[in-house]
């Protein structure tokens, strides 16, 4: 990897690099080569023999290797979170938090070592027990939204339950990754037994998809690249496991403290600019309240700061690229009626905060995923009417439900089909507790409890008391 230091205008990217520029200044960071399919196979090669060696170590002594990289992480956390800003325009607190998630995914997965026990089950003639046995080598295929936390989402249970990782990051945000991999390094665990390949999706990404010596793959990213991975993947019989889009609903009863669903709903889907497949991008709001909710919402959007992400107070950065600025354009003609937020003039991937009022439920910008800083509001009558609404989607990811009635939460809760909701509050993601999608939003969830038995096979083993046959 070439760091540059003083501005320049990147040759168009090539097959055999990738340029990753600041979103916020369009300045070239640094020059990445690209793998190949050979460099995939390579890696392959290298996982497999470090796979081995690391399932074959004594469990205290695989966790004690986890906590150290977890250390290690922590050791860098500025960083790594300054790296973040600057190759995916995050805000420095989000950053930081990011940077932190990787540091506790990885404790959290080193505490499951020792724990990851089968069972035993009562059968006559013998004992009968089941072993949970690591995978193999694991693709872990990211985005650029989540760049670093996404990478650990999958590599840090993987590593714990005893397999190697080859990590894919997105083409625009590969260096945090290549660092974490410095650091496991640094750490001590073993050569190969982790590793970064930055490169294209369809060639590098499409070769770990394919590659025989991968037992799963762990993707992230857009619906329809997903369903592609999950067809060349079954060709194998791959494990896969997808984490795709959203379109996730803010139903805003009139029982609710409608000030504080007001003053929460901006960050719900401004955070990260929009670019989080849990944004809640389509606040229904219960008529009797609706007024007074856009009454609040507007000054609410107009205020978030937004501007250079390094900057301690600022709210919200820019989008990721060019690529993505064209496509969030393309949903909100200039002319649509609605509340807009600030953003800054000239260079960087600038869009301002947008929530349109005036549109049809059925519309592309009511339903197709944006991953940008835009959001509707639709009202709604009453609770089935919201529960219509919130279901029309492909999407089943996430979503937030704001009432004061206890039993309306619940019924709504076991309505809305996504596998993440919140009550009066906008939380989806805890390293400990369970996530993934219902619908197109994926296959498999992440996280959680169970997170290392994703990473395994389980085998069943009977031995008889009854003696060798005479
Ligand atoms: P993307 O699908 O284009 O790319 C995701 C990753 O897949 C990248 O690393 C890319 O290089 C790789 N890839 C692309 N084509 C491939 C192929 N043919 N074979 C194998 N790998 C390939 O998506 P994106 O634009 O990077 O990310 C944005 C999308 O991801 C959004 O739709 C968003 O909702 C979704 N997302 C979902 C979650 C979740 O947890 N559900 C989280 C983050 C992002």
């Amino acid at each position: 990897m070439s760091e540059q230091s003083a501005p320049s205008v990147p040759s168009a990217p090539s097959e055999h690099q990738l340029h990753v520029l600041n979103p916020a200044t369009e300045e070239l960071v640094a020059t990445v080569p690209a793998a190949t399919a050979q460099d995939v196979d390579a890696a392959v090669v290298r996982a497999t023999k470090a796979q081995a060696a690391w399932a074959a170590l004594a469990p205290g002594d695989r966790a004690r290797l986890l906590r150290r990289f977890a250390a290690a992480v922590d050791g860098h956390l500025e960083e790594l979170a300054r790296l973040e800003v600057r190759e995916a325009g995050h805000t420095l607190g989000n950053a930081r938090w990011e940077a932190g998630n990787v540091r506790d995914l990885l404790d959290y997965a080193a505490g499951g070592v020792e724990r990851l026990t089968g069972r035993q089950i009562p059968v006559p003639g013998g004992l009968d027990v089941t072993i949970l046995e690591p995978l193999g080598v694991v693709g872990v295929i990211a985005p650029w939204n989540f760049p670093m936390p996404i990478a650990a989402w999958g590599t840090a249970p993987a590593l714990a339950a005893g397999n190697a990782v080859v990590l894919k990051p997105a083409e625009t945000t590969p260096l945090t990754a290549l660092r974490l991999a410095e650091l496991a390094l640094e750490a001590g665990l073993p050569e190969g037994l982790f590793q970064v390949l930055p490169g294209h999706g369809p060639v590098a990404g499409n070769a770990l998809v394919e590659h025989p010596g991968v037992a799963k793959i762990v993707f992230t990213g857009s619906t329809a690249v997903g369903k592609q991975v999950l067809v060349k993947g079954s060709a194998l019989l791959k494990r896969v496991t997808l984490e795709l889009g959203g379109k996730s609903p803010n139903i805003v009863f009139a029982d609710a403290d409608v000030e504080a669903a007001a003053a929460a709903a901006p960050m719900a889907f401004l955070d990260n600019s929009g670019q989080d497949c849990c944004a809640r991008t389509r606040i229904l709001v219960q008529r009797s309240a609706y007024d007074r909710f856009v009454g609040l919402l507007a000054p609410a959007i107009e205020s978030v700061v937004v501007g250079d992400p390094s900057d301690e107070l600022t709210q919200m950065g820019p989008l990721i690229s060019r690529a993505q600025l064209e496509r969030v354009r393309s949903y909100v003609p200039a002319d649509t009626p609605g509340i807009r937020g600030k953003a800054p003039e000239g260079p960087g991937f600038w869009f301002p905060p947008t929530v349109l009022t005036d549109v049809e439920p059925h519309a592309r910008v009511a339903v197709e995923e944006v991953f940008g800083p835009v959001a509707v509001v639709l009202p709604f009558e009453d609770e089935a009417d919201a529960i219509r609404l919130a279901n029309a989607t492909d999407y089943g990811l996430s979503g937030s439900i704001w009432t004061r009635d206890v039993g309306r939460a619940l019924r709504v809760s076991q309505a809305v089909r996504a596998g993440n909701l919140s009550v009066n509050s906008h939380s989806s993601v805890r390293y400990w507790t369970p996530f993934g999608g219902f619908k197109q939003s994926g296959i498999g969830r992440e996280l959680g409890p169970d997170a290392l038995t994703a990473f395994t096979e389980t085998k069943n083993v009977f031995i008889s008391t009854e003696g060798p046959a005479q």
